[in-house]
């Protein structure tokens, strides 16, 4: 990276310039196919959705390093293969419905619409909400991504049920209003535990029957619920 790459960069375009493509196709290959996933929507999704309109203006030379950032607010955009990962698990395809619990910085959001499906994306924080319906505008993907401020441990009652939910917070268990809003036969994949570690799970509901399985750790902010305040 050279001082130049800012100079002729044209990041406020919808995928950003050429440095910026490459970058997102080495991310692709070193951070998320070599450690196995494999699911080419997702892969593409990943090369496609421009990571660096996501995070603050003074962190966009490393929107493509292998790491989560910090957004402001004490939260953070994941890192990529954790998104990569997160989406693979719940098994997207076009036209499904999700809810994402937890906006952020509206990345995992973007890459949900990516891969064809409609986004419901609550999140509790006004300003970052705010934030990233102005990235997703930019982006491209405003059209298949509705955002809502609130309680996303509550879902979001009025859009249910949903074929896929993601909860990208860390709590002790999915909430159940979020059980009673994914849809016969979803997929739900959250990351649950304690408070400094978490491992991604995957719900698999059949009726009244739920499927669970456990995948890696990870180490999410906590899902805050109701009038709960952070820090303690
Ligand atoms: N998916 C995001 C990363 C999210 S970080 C991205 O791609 O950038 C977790 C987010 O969950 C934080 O923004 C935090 O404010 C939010 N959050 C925590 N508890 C929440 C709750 N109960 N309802 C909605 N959002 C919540």
């Amino acid at each position: 990276m050279s001082f130049l790459d800012g100079f002729f960069s044209t990041g406020g375009q919808r995928g950003g310039g050429a440095d910026d493509a490459a970058r997102r196709r080495r991310m692709v290959e070193r951070q998320i196919r070599r450690r196995g996933v494999d699911d080419e929507r997702v892969l593409s999704a990943m090369e496609e959705v421009p990571r660096h309109l996501f995070v603050r203006a003074g962190d966009r030379s490393r929107a493509y390093q292998d790491s989560a950032l910090p957004i402001g607010h004490d939260q953070t955009i994941s890192q990529p293969y954790i998104v990569a990962r997160m989406t693979e698990l719940l098994e997207p395809d076009e036209g499904l419905t999700a809810l994402e619990v937890g906006t952020g910085s509206g990345y995992q959001a973007a890459v949900l619409a990516a891969c064809g499906i409609e986004v419901f994306s609550v999140e509790r924080i006004a300003p970052l909400s705010e934030r990233a319906r102005e990235a997703l505008l930019q982006a491209g993907y405003a059209d298949r991504v509705h955002l809502r401020v609130g309680d996303g441990s509550l879902g979001w009652p009025e859009e249910a049920p949903f074929d896929r939910i993601v909860v990208t917070a860390g709590a002790a268990e999915l909430p159940d209003p979020l059980r009673e809003q994914l849809a016969d036969g979803g997929v739900a994949v959250a990351p649950v535990g304690g408070r400094s570690t978490q491992w991604i799970r995957r719900y698999r509901r059949q009726g009244d029957r739920w499927e669970e399985e456990e995948f890696e750790a990870a180490r999410f902010v906590p899902l805050i619920r109701g009038d709960e305040e952070e820090g303690r």
